[in-house]
């Protein structure tokens, strides 16, 4: 506007730059936060990782045994627990209801798993539940599964699990105390149990459907496993 006074130059340019340096301190400021966070969640884990190492695991989880051993896993592998009653289409199939902390839990029996047991039984194995769940959650289903104790051998807990740097919960075989050469694996995280991974045969996750065939196809390994004498060759060739 006419008459108006501009303001000099040298002001213009000292607001310019004042609103500069206020975002370029906003953001140094908001860096150093996001880096500080970073540093404390990887310490947290580091933490955790060093404290496994100090606190882990006697080596030898299980007595020694010289039989074959099949390591079950429980959670999606052999049953699947619901936190609401199941839908009418997985209702089917054999169920229980559990009750767990304040919490009431539909445990799903996946098709199979007595025949898994007995198969295993009939070819001389050992059985053993390896779950990276807590014994308190666990521990009465193991007793669903096998009411007469006459199938499952050892349950290892999540407290027999490894943690890794990441946080991770690991099932480490060699700790077990068991021959890597006798051993097998049916679980649906093959990716916890690291270097062992050769002892693991993989099965889809079970979800509740009263179809589910998983278990059942894998009964003719223990037939066919019986050409090796390393476990882990009957695994890689099944
Ligand atoms: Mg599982």
């Amino acid at each position: 506007m006419e008459g108006e006074s501009k303001p000099p130059l040298f002001l213009i340019w000292s607001a310019a730059s004042a609103d500069t340096s206020f975002i370029f301190t906003t953001i140094r400021i908001l860096l150093c936060i996001s880096i500080m966070f970073i540093v404390l969640d990887q310490s947290r884990k580091v933490w955790r990782y060093l404290n496994s190492l100090l606190f882990s695991p006697p080596r030898r989880l299980l007595p020694l045994s010289d039989q074959k051993t099949l390591f079950l896993d429980l959670d999606h592998t052999l049953i699947v627990s619901l936190e609401e009653p199941p839908t009418e289409k997985f209702a089917a199939g054999d169920q229980i209801m559990l009750r767990f902390m304040e919490e009431t839990l539909y445990v799903l029996k996946r098709p199979g798993v007595e025949q898994l047991l007995r198969s295993a039984i009939a070819s001389n194995y050992e059985i053993v539940i390896f779950t990276a769940g807590t014994k308190l959650y666990a521990s009465p289903v193991i007793d669903w599964l096998d009411p007469n104790r006459e199938f499952i051998s050892h349950r290892l807990y999540r407290d027999a699990c490894t943690i890794s740097i990441d946080g991770k919960c690991l099932k480490d075989l060699s700790a077990t105390g068991r021959r890597l050469d006798r051993s097998v694996v049916i679980d649906d995280s093959p990716t916890v149990y690291g270097k062992h991974r050769q002892n693991v045969i993989p099965v889809s996750p079970f979800h509740g459907d009263p179809g589910d065939v998983e278990l059942i196809n894998i009964l003719w390994f223990f037939e066919f496993e019986k050409q090796f004498k390393d476990l882990r060759l009957a695994v890689k060739n099944y």
